[in-house]
């Protein structure tokens, strides 16, 4: 919590909502088209994500994906990003498969 008792994550998803608003207000004026920029994991977890992916059996795609501050591949394991990302695997008991590669 900060000193506005808002939570950091809170403060973030509030960040990355304006932030998408802005972005659907300046595609839909450039366009002269009405553009919708859909969010649906903003406000699950990282375990909740991949839950999400072992129900939706795409699991293996995660592979693919990058999320190390240090541009390390499999991750260096120490920044937040790469934190983060162990928790929610581990939180959610699946394997990484990051680290099947
Ligand atoms: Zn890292």
């Amino acid at each position: 919590m900060n000193n506005t008792g808002i939570s950091i994550r809170m403060t973030a998803v509030i960040a990355l909502f304006s932030a998408f608003f802005f972005m659907e207000r300046a595609l839909s004026q450039g366009l002269d088209y009405k553009i919708k920029i859909h969010t649906p994991l903003i406000n699950k977890s990282k375990k909740e994500i991949v839950i999400l992916a072992r129900k939706l059996g795409i699991v293996e795609i995660l592979k693919w994906t990058h999320t190390c501050y240090e541009g390390k591949r499999p991750g260096c394991g120490k920044c937040p990003a790469c934190v983060l990302r162990e928790k929610g695997f581990r939180e959610a008991g699946i394997k990484d498969p990051l680290f099947n590669l």
